[in-house]
């Protein structure tokens, strides 16, 4: 049966579970925070990656143009060469070098028309990515304005929860509370009923003392605890 006694430690067990619910969603809070951060960073790291490799592409570009046009001068070299020998051997061998250089430049005219073919793929690729990945980041960032709201949200409703649990205590005496705070340190809930000889904390059987003591003309303001457990029982059938 209940006592008074039991049922304002019941009241008070209530609140204290209402208020520890509170302060573990608090304390996870930021950590949710932190992972979706990352979130945005990993995004951003990829959008880093895909602006990078065009920006290797436009390079290797601009590497072949210089190569393109230094051997342009190469050729117009040989040619004006050419065109000042007298030997025909001499005139020959030039031509060789002009033919080589001119096969060279077209090697080279098709390697660059590739690359840009590629920067072209890469700027449609890279563009495509980036609407994705700033359309995650702004998602995520709500998501984080969420969380925070709901941070603030949480403070509010322990600060009543804490309150609830002050006016709670109120009533109770002190070597009660003593004993309620000292068994909440290590398992909650503090308060069990009892059923058919089993606690309701520890699922043991309780002894046949504390059988007795719960079955007797129980005294209103003693409380009874499980020989296993230690916690507050009440019988309740
Ligand atoms: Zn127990």
């Amino acid at each position: 049966m209940l006592t008074p006694l039991l049922e304002k430690l019941l009241i008070l067990q209530d609140r204290d579970g209402k208020r520890l619910g509170l302060e573990a969603q608090l304390k996870a809070a930021p950590i949710e925070v932190t992972m979706v951060e990352q979130k945005i960073a990993a995004e951003k790291t990829a959008i880093e990656t895909a602006r990078a490799e065009l920006k290797q592409l436009e390079s290797s570009k601009k590497l072949l143009e210089t190569e393109i046009g230094s051997t342009e001068t190469k050729l117009a070299k040989y040619k004006t060469q050419q065109s000042l020998v007298k030997k025909n051997d001499e005139y020959q061998a030039l031509g060789h070098e002009i033919e080589t250089t001119e096969a060279a430049i077209g090697t080279l005219e098709e390697q660059e028309l590739q690359i840009m073919y590629q920067i072209d793929e890469a700027k449609k690729k890279f563009a495509a990515a980036e609407a994705v990945l700033k359309q995650n980041i702004a998602g995520h960032e709500a998501r984080i304005r969420s969380l925070r709201e709901r941070e603030t949200n949480l403070s509010a409703e322990l600060k009543e929860a804490q309150a609830e649990v002050a006016t709670a205590r109120e009533p109770v005496g002190e070597p009660t509370l003593r004993v309620y705070d000292r068994l909440a340190t290590r398992h909650m809930p503090v308060c069990v009923p009892v059923r058919g000889n089993t606690c309701g904390g520890c699922h043991l059987k309780v002894s046949s003392e504390v059988e007795s003591a719960l079955r007797g003309k129980a005294d209103p303001a003693k409380l009874v605890t499980c020989d296993q457990c230690g916690r507050i029982v009440w019988r309740d059938a």
